[in-house]
């Protein structure tokens, strides 16, 4: 193996990842005292969070009647009650204390006439269980993702936070007891390599949806966290959960928001109808993501599919008038007419599901704190291992995430992380002697992948799994196709030790950074597969058409996939956490899901 120099620092925290998730966390553990790191693989403001337009989710009741109990019960039935209670409890009472210190910190959010902060409907929220239509979602205009990120990231310099920017983190350092120590990361401008000692090491790296050919989320997410887990040896829970949003541009995949639904924009087919007034008669277009990209799938299969090839649908919001557009979704109008040459104004858009949300990710506790299933226990934390955002899985979402939770995700559990770690780590602590084999496993794996000698590109074998999952885990899944995309995704896990890295180079060498990439997106790529396979019913956005109904007799439990380095995989289950922390709210048993 190469000799490689490492440079060392010991810090009480390090977080990977400087999205919204991850910056929350890094700020919040700063103020509380802890001497805190974060790398981040690209400039903290160009995280995905940036491009988050729609909003963030909090029964503020700015706009009329609500109550974090009904947001509770939205969050529950939205995961089609999979998503463990007493985590959607927790999330939802602390949205209103989460939101008004956002507030607070800085963000410029959308204003009501009498000064509160904006909220608009979002699919799936209701007041009264499903009675009435909730106006939940507050917002900064179409662009509350890079208001939220800007905020965060100049509340963590006031902190005294220290940044470590283009630093690619490689794997986590986990002792032999079983107990994360840090992380070892690569500093990709000077090809440096460096450990990061600390008490703590919070995973917030962000979802994989680039695993799909056709995806909203940005290049970078990558999974980079759910990669490292599994090296690590810890499980993935319920990979087989990712969501399409109704509403990506055709062709470009980049996002129109829900918030134009909400706003009043609607979906027609080429006969003009506006057909999701069959399927959710209640919530029309705002049912929630899973319905919704279901039903626009059903309408092009039936022939009712908009332009040339009638394999689209459109999305209309001329009605609203220039000045509604103009006020609350100017970024829309531009996205619109860059990447489908619309003017909004007078045209309708042409969208279809694309790959948006991963519900799936390391299993952690309400805390943050991940945990595993270990001696029938499956609740078992993982000493010194936290991880937030859409890296995490709580699991608030399920099944199927609700529109605008997932910020609230992000800034709850980021500030979750800080508290829990205020109360159980001393600042100053004193690090444990490591090792000199500390960091073997990882530069083994450096290793391996830097001098890669086979016959196929990065890039050639990247597209094979985009294909594989686009084709074989999407809307619709049925035994057969699964079955065939299991074996397919296993050959292409396989065509990794084929892999070809051209350039040998640690400094500045994107190819390097790109397998890295995709070691880490194959390991997913594989979990997801197996676990969609594994699944024998239809439940939020897993919809299989030879296991049509949800069965909770069977399968009302969270999946657990290890997958190892040669791509071999476990499957265990774990229950459905059907309580709640406080007697303020019952625990919601599972019933019908309609919209
Ligand atoms: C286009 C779009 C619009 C959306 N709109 C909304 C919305 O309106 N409301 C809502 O609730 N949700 C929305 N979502 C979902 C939500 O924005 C994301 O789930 C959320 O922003 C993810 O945040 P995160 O902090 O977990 O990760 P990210 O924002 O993706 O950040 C990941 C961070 O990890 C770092 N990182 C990753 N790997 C490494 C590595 N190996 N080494 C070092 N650093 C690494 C990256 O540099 C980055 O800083 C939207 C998503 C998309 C794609």
């Amino acid at each position: 193996m190469t000799a490689y120099k490492i440079h060392e620092h010991k810090y009480d925290m390090v977080v990977v990842g400087a999205g919204g998730a991850g910056l929350r966390a890094t700020f919040g553990l700063a103020q509380k005292g802890l001497k805190t790191a974060c790398i981040s693989k690209v400039f903290p403001t160009r995280s995905h969070t940036v491009a988050a337009q729609g909003g963030i989710s909090a029964a503020l009741g700015n706009m009329g009647e609500d109550d974090w109990r009904f947001h509770f019960y939205d969050t529950i039935k939205g995961s089609d009650w999979l998503g463990d209670q007493d985590a959607i409890e927790y999330m939802c009472r602390e949205a209103i204390p989460a939101i008004i210190e956002l507030e607070h910190y800085g963000v410029p959010f959308s204003r009501t006439e009498d000064g509160r902060i904006y909220q608009r409907p979002f699919g799936g929220m209701t007041t009264h269980y499903g009675k009435g239509t909730a106006q939940r979602t507050c917002a900064a205009a179409d662009r509350t993702g890079h208001a939220i990120l800007h905020t965060l990231y100049q509340q963590s310099l006031a902190h005294s936070a220290e940044f470590y920017i283009e630093y690619f983190a490689l794997d986590l350092i986990m002792d032999e007891e079983g107990v994360c120590r840090g992380v070892l990361a690569l500093d990709m401008a000077s090809g440096e390599l460096h450990l990061f000692r600390a008490h703590g090491t919070v995973l917030a790296t962000g979802g994989y949806g680039r695993a799909y050919f056709s995806a909203t989320s940005a290049h970078t997410c990558t999974g980079d966290g759910g990669g490292m887990a599994l090296r690590a040896g810890l499980p993935l829970q319920d990979m087989e959960f990712v969501q399409f949003h109704p509403t990506g541009i055709y062709g470009a995949g980049c996002l129109i928001t829900e918030g134009v639904r909400g706003e009043g924009g609607y979906l027609t087919n080429s006969k003009g109808e506006r057909f999701m007034e069959r399927y959710a008669p209640n919530a029309k277009d705002l049912a929630s993501r899973d319905v919704v990209s279901r039903a626009m799938t059903i309408e092009i299969r039936e022939g009712r599919g908009v332009g040339e090839h009638a394999d689209h649908i459109h999305l209309n919001l001329m009605h609203l008038g220039p000045e509604v557009i103009h006020e609350r979704l100017p970024g829309i109008a531009e996205t619109a007419r860059i990447f489908a040459g619309v003017d909004v104004t007078k045209e309708p858009i042409p969208v279809l599901p694309t790959v948006h949300y991963n519900m799936g990710g390391l299993q952690t506790n309400y805390h943050g704190e991940v945990v595993t299933l270990k001696d029938g226990d499956p609740d078992t934390v993982v000493p010194g291992l936290y991880a937030i955002g859409e890296a995490a899985c709580v699991s608030v979402h399920g099944a199927n995430r609700l529109g605008s939770n997932s910020l609230l995700d992000l800034v709850v559990f980021g500030r979750a992380v800080a508290n829990r770690c205020a109360e159980t780590i001393r600042p100053g602590a004193p690090h444990k002697t490591l090792p000199a084999s500390a960091c073997d496993k990882a530069l083994a794996n450096l290793d391996r992948v830097r001098h890669a000698n086979g016959g196929t590109p990065t890039a050639e074998l990247r597209l094979r799994m985009q294909r594989v999952m686009q084709e074989h885990a999407a809307v619709f899944r049925t035994g057969e196709t699964l079955i065939a995309g299991v074996k397919k995704i296993r050959e292409v896990h396989a065509g990794f030790a084929d892999v070809k890295v051209s350039d040998r180079s640690l400094i500045w060498n994107s190819d390097l950074i790109e397998t890295l990439e995709l070691q880490n997106l194959l390991g997913q790529a594989v979990a997801t597969m197996v676990s969609a396979e594994n699944r024998k019913e239809s439940r939020g956005a897993h919809a299989r058409e030879d296991y049509t109904e949800r069965d909770d007799v069977n399968w009302h439990k969270h999946t657990l996939c290890w997958v190892d380095e040669k791509g071999d995989t476990r499957i265990d289950y774990r229950p459905v956490h059907m309580y709640t922390l406080s007697k303020d709210v019952e625990p919601v048993p599972p019933k019908a899901r309609t919209y």
